[in-house]
């Protein structure tokens, strides 16, 4: 069964929560705040999918809450409605303009409750299946590009405020133009499924991710790796894709699948950039390629 969204229920009427728990409480998992302090504190420590807001509360206000939700990147995105005793459309614009989804204005009709919150509900339902499939690639369901994009900023400037290293790996198929050609564009898809499977597969920490780079190459992120370790990891990949047997459709034959790959690293600070370590790790692949594909090479800074 699918789990119940969590609507936090900032109120401090004993009444009105209670009236709102009667609504709520068989749909939804609801906890309650009884003002802007315990709210605050609650929502940072466990968001909830969905907020129901009063207006007039002890000490900060319904108003001052809402600010501080906007002002903070972890809270900015979760839905606010505002619930009121007053219907006053001037408060009404400056809730909607400080960023809440809807008003509801009590007293309190359980169906309208109902039917609001639900709409809310869909709404978050279908953002966050948009937002995980645009970072997925279709094909591999593995992270895709715009992913990785992300993913690296990230783990580069936290690398840059831990004086860490960072390493990434590009890896193309060998002579894959030739595998669909032999095999059919089908069949080569279900190779590339089976080569970003094996990627995958062959990574150890949580922060490693696998992506599809585009076409029939991949990359690697590895954050607080070495060049040493991320040649390692590189050529457990590169064993582990050789050893798959990647089936050839009709006849069950199998086609033995290889991959070039180049490593980089860097220690990030203001000399160094996430596109000159893309273009090290490129040309290493480059020269995997020209010296005889299957192979793992380490990138550096261009010599003279
Ligand atoms: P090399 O060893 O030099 O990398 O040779 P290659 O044949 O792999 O290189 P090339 O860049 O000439 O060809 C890449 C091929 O990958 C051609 C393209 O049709 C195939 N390809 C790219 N994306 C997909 C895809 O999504 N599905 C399938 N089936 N094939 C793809
Ligand atoms: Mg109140
Ligand atoms: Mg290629
Ligand atoms: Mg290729």
């Amino acid at each position: 069964m699918e789990e119940k969204q969590k609507i936090l229920i900032v109120e401090d009427s004993k009444l009105n929560q209670e009236i709102l728990r009667n609504i709520l409480q068989k749909d939804y998992k609801l906890d309650f705040a009884i003002d802007g302090t315990v709210a605050l504190d609650k929502v940072k420590k466990a968001p909830p999918d969905i907020i129901l807001l009063d207006l007039i509360l002890p000490g900060m206000d319904g108003f001052g809450i809402l600010t501080e939700l906007k002002k903070c990147d972890s809270t900015r995105s979760i839905p606010v409605i505002i619930i009121t005793g007053r219907s006053d459309p001037e408060e009404e614009a400056k809730g909607l303009n400080l960023g809440a989804v809807d008003y509801i204005t009590k007293p309190f009709h359980a169906v309208v409750v109902n039917a609001r919150v639900e709409t809310q509900v869909k709404i978050l339902k279908q953002m966050r299946i948009i937002e995980k499939f645009g970072f997925i690639d279709t094909l591999t369901n593995i992270p895709n590009r715009r992913h990785f994009d992300q993913t690296f900023i990230k783990e580069w400037n936290r690398a840059k405020r831990e004086k860490k290293p960072i390493s990434i790996v590009m890896i193309d198929v060998d002579h894959f133009k030739m595998y669909n050609d032999t095999h059919g564009h089908q069949q080569g898809d279900v190779a590339l499924q089976t080569v970003a499977g094996t990627v995958t597969s062959s990574l150890k920490r949580t922060a490693d991710i696998a992506a599809r780079w585009g076409g029939e190459e991949f990359a690697v992120l590895l954050p607080n790796t070495t060049l040493e370790g991320a040649m390692h990891i590189a050529e457990e990949i590169r064993s582990n894709i050789e050893a798959s047997d990647i089936p050839c459709g009709k006849g069950g034959k199998s086609h033995k699948i290889t991959i070039s790959m180049g490593v980089a690293q860097t220690l990030p600070d203001k000399d160094a950039s996430i596109a000159e370590l893309i273009l090290q790790a490129d040309r290493a692949l480059y020269k995997a390629k020209d010296t005889g594909r299957n192979k793992v090479c380490a990138g550096g800074p261009e010599e003279e």
